[in-house]
């Protein structure tokens, strides 16, 4: 059974593929944020001086900003004008780090959730 990742680097810096469980412990708790939408992102900011970690998960490695959308659909604007890396969004926020994966279940017992890329602990969730 594959064991849950854990999140504990006391600088997270912003670097998805490094192996969660591998990071020196802590003590800090695990606070992993589903979505990087507005809720998300505002969650993870509200968070920036907070003794956590902050694990961001999102499918897509940008923020969309929807209220836009109808000036790309009308070519007033280009995608890449609505649509923001996580990553640059977040880079001066040292104890957050970034994941782009797709969450397939919640573990609420075991306070783990299932991505594509493997499990990922935490000690609180925020998802939308
Ligand atoms: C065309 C359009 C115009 C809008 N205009 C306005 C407006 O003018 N004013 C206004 O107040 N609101 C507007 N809204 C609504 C506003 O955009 C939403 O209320 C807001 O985006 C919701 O934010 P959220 O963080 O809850 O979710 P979202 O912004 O939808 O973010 C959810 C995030 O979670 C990620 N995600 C979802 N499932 C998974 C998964 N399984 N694994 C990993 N990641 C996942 C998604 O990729 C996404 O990045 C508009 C919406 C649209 C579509």
């Amino acid at each position: 059974m594959t064991q849950p990742a854990t999140s504990t680097e006391p600088r997270a810096v912003l670097r998805d593929q490094a192996p969660v469980a591998t990071r020196p412990a802590t003590g800090r708790p695990t606070v992993v944020i589903v979505g990087a939408g507005f809720g998300g992102l505002r969650a993870a900011r509200a968070l920036r001086k907070a003794p956590v970690n902050v694990v961001l998960v999102d499918r897509h490695n940008y923020h969309l900003f929807q209220p836009l959308l109808y000036q790309v659909a009308t070519a007033r604007l280009e995608p890449e004008e609505i649509a923001r890396p996580v990553r640059a969004i977040l880079r001066r926020q040292s104890n957050t780090e970034f994941r782009m994966t797709e969450v397939t279940g919640l573990d609420a017992g075991g306070k783990r959730i299932d991505t594509t890329d493997g499990p990922i602990a935490y000690d609180y969730l925020r998802r939308s």
